[in-house]
């Protein structure tokens, strides 16, 4: 059955709410404005502007609101939705993987993978584990430092050096952090065996096929069992885990290259990243800048302005 997918403004999503108020849904997916049901034809409109039309009407409906966007999206697909995963998902045992740091100017890139077995989901529960976003760091590196032994997992760190070196070559952020999962669960199998999880659930960050393309030249898991969504943390603990452990270590890290720096960095990408940049490029030339940031930042450009003001 074919599912059209339409992109509306807020305003035309209302107008469309409007329409079908006597058909609204009690109900709706979460990230939704309105769901509404035909006696063909269910439509879910979301805040990002995408209007799902799903039913053997939905052609004639989504026709309604103007042309419709050519690709007709498959009925069933595992990527970024939730809905399509196994019954009791969260109860399974599953390897889940994140990353962090991706978008910090200064900093490194870490991807944890982590083994959730079924019979630990009450212990990590106990710890504290749950999605680190609610979390302070010293929260995070607390639960962290207990759930190490605990969990088996695998950390890759991509230094800046590297991160920087790959960008210029013209890898994507995309692709280097495909690669990192893929190594990363890669290992816990490894670390694991002959024990298989029930599932792979990896924090999404592309699309599912996306993902596949940037792995294909390497060893890489079966797909079968691989699932993305969004918000992975909420769904596994795995994933909670996973997004706990790799923060932990992106802190730590952090505080070397405070350490190297000789103040304390800032996190995140903005004003007072460059700030801090053109202190360092002050303090220690711009040759070391490589080390300590992802270069194509546009931050680095404003640290260079700064620094040029300040010495005028
Ligand atoms: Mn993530």
């Amino acid at each position: 059955m074919a599912n059209v997918v339409l992109n509306r403004s807020m305003n035309e999503i209302v107008e469309m709410k409007n329409y079908y108020s006597g058909k609204l849904q009690d109900k709706t997916p979460p990230g939704s404005v309105f769901a509404a049901k035909t006696s063909n034809c269910t439509i879910t409109a979301y805040k990002s502007g995408k209007v799902l039309f799903q039913g053997s009407g939905s052609e004639a409906e989504a026709g309604r609101w103007g042309q419709a966007a050519p690709k007709a999206v498959p009925a069933k697909t595992k990527a970024g939705s939730n809905g399509n995963l196994p019954a009791g998902f969260s109860q399974l045992s599953v390897i889940g993987s994140d990353e962090v740091g991706t978008g910090d100017f200064f900093g490194p890139i870490t991807v944890v993978a982590a083994y959730v077995r079924k019979e630990d989901i009450p212990l990590l529960k106990e710890l504290g584990v749950r999605d680190s976003k609610d979390l302070n760091d010293e929260k995070i590196i607390a639960i962290a430092k207990v759930i190490k032994d605990v969990v088996p997992f695998s950390l890759m760190t991509l230094k800046n050096e590297k991160y920087n070196q790959l960008q210029a070559s013209g890898m994507s952020q995309g692709k280097m952090k495909a690669l990192l999962h893929n190594q990363a669960i890669l290992k816990v199998l490894e670390k694991i065996s002959p024990v298989k999880p029930d599932a792979i659930l990896i924090d999404q960050f592309v699309q599912e096929s996306t993902y596949f393309q940037h792995v294909k030249n390497q060893k890489a898991v079966a797909r079968e069992n691989v699932y993305f969504s969004t918000k992975a943390e909420g769904l596994h603990l795995a994933v909670a885990a996973a997004s706990i452990l790799a923060r932990y270590a992106f802190v730590q890290y952090f505080d070397k290259l405070s350490e190297a720096a000789g103040f304390r960095i800032p996190k995140g990408a903005g004003a007072q990243v460059d700030e801090a940049a053109a202190k360092l490029i002050l303090k220690k030339g711009r040759d070391v800048l490589p080390q300590f940031v992802k270069l194509h930042f546009a931050n680095t450009e404003k640290a260079v302005k700064l620094v040029n003001k300040k010495r005028g």
